[in-house]
């Protein structure tokens, strides 16, 4: 039997916390967050988990821990790491695609996907034999990584964002309360726009190869949030009609708990939601940084419907 994975890609910044928190307040699902990170940020840095809890002192993740290795502590995590980094980045792209098609994968990406879906599975076991975990490492190559396993069905929910909006949000400086308060990194708007480009025509690419996978646009998502989250139970393979007694208008109140690995700081908010659209990039970006990144993404707007 495989075990469902509904991976939450896209850029950061894309609105894929907020859509993470909702989806897990469904009883189908547990969300374990951004997998990528769970070996440095949890494991070595030991981050707080989104249960507020440091890493290390999270009762779940250390069933999980336990349930998958025996205990944390049997893990080599300098190695994992090392393996990590060696096949699950941006400039490995091509190998993972190239394993897609031909089904051939190397032993770096089988010792690394053993590890990963170890931890999946567990979470699921703790979790009283979860349905479908929501994944939202949110990096291009960690979807295709994590498809290349035949015993987990990955469907990508690819969220998509106004670019303008994303540039702007990455100008910000913003708080990480899981790591005592450091700054998030700051991106420059044409920086931000070259990854909006590669990143969203990246994961079209991975669909073409067969990944089932829902594109959504943050803006869509937030002006009606039922339907959009009944689009996303389809693709999860959910039978339908799936509640929402959570939504409440444009909020939600949440009542699940997440331990969530890395993410962001919304991650920490109350469990009142506003669903509104924040677009102060419309007047708080500098109207040349809004061109230039207009500039950058003119070729593939409108493929997502955003304006020209
Ligand atoms: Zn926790």
């Amino acid at each position: 039997m495989t075990q469902k994975i509904l991976f939450i890609g896209g850029l950061g910044r894309s609105g894929s916390t907020l859509v993470e928190r909702l989806l897990n307040e469904l009883p189908q699902t547990i969300a374990v967050g951004e997998t990528v990170h769970l070996w440095e940020r949890g494991l070595r840095d030991r981050e707080r988990c989104g249960c507020g809890q440091q890493f290390a002192d999270c009762e779940h993740w250390s069933r999980v821990g336990a349930a998958a290795f025996g205990g944390w502590d049997k893990l080599d995590l300098d190695r994992i790491i090392d393996l990590r980094w060696s096949v699950d980045r941006s400039r490995r792209l091509p190998q993972i695609l190239r394993a897609l098609r031909n089904g051939v994968i190397s032993s770096d990406q089988q010792v690394y996907l053993d590890h990963l879906r170890a931890v999946l599975l567990a979470s699921a076991e703790i979790a009283g034999g979860t349905e479908i975990i929501l994944e939202s490492s949110k990096h291009l190559s960690t979807a295709a990584l994590l498809s290349l396993d035949p015993a987990l069905d990955v469907r990508v929910l690819h969220l998509v964002r106004d670019p303008r909006g994303v540039a702007y949000s990455w100008t910000k400086q913003v708080k990480r309360p899981e790591a005592d308060d450091q700054l998030m990194p700051v991106y420059k708007p044409s920086r931000t726009a070259g990854r909006w480009v590669s990143d969203n025509l990246g994961f079209q690419r991975l669909a073409a190869e067969g990944v089932p996978t829902l594109t959504l646009r943050y803006e869509d998502f937030l002006a009606a949030p039922a339907q959009s989250l009944a689009s996303i139970t389809q693709l999860m393979g959910l039978d339908q009609p799936v509640d929402f007694p959570f939504l409440d208008g444009d909020r939600a109140h949440l009542t699940t708990p997440m331990h969530s690995i890395a993410g962001n700081p919304l991650r920490f908010g109350g469990d009142e939601l506003v669903l509104r659209l924040d677009d102060a990039w419309k007047t708080e970006l500098d109207p040349s940084a809004q061109r230039i990144v207009t500039t950058i993404c003119r070729p593939v707007l409108g493929r997502f419907g955003y304006k020209r």
